[in-house]
């Protein structure tokens, strides 16, 4: 559906990871059980996916198996696969 937020704020923010730094992109994300799940990146270009940054505790410890469930290991939050788009069955 249609976001309210579309008055030009920054829609990547960065995020240490270890040594690392990956960007994380707000108007990309999926709908947890508890917040979003953001979709992060490993430059700000968005050209290298670098995995998901959780919206409940902002963990990186976000894992996604071939079904396409989606789990925090930090905290409760997770996706089911049958909120997903059925377009690759
Ligand atoms: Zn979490």
């Amino acid at each position: 559906m249609g976001s309210a937020n579309n008055a030009g704020d920054v829609l990547t923010d960065e995020l240490a990871a270890g040594d690392d730094t990956v960007y994380v992109a707000y108007n990309e994300r999926d709908t947890g059980s508890v917040e979003p799940f953001y979709v992060a990146y490993t430059d700000s270009d968005r050209t290298e996916r670098y995995g998901y940054v959780c919206g409940a505790c902002g963990s990186l410890a976000v894992s996604m198996d071939a079904m396409g469930r989606i789990e925090c290991s930090d905290c409760a939050n997770s996706r089911k696969p049958s909120q997903w788009d059925a377009a690759y069955l």
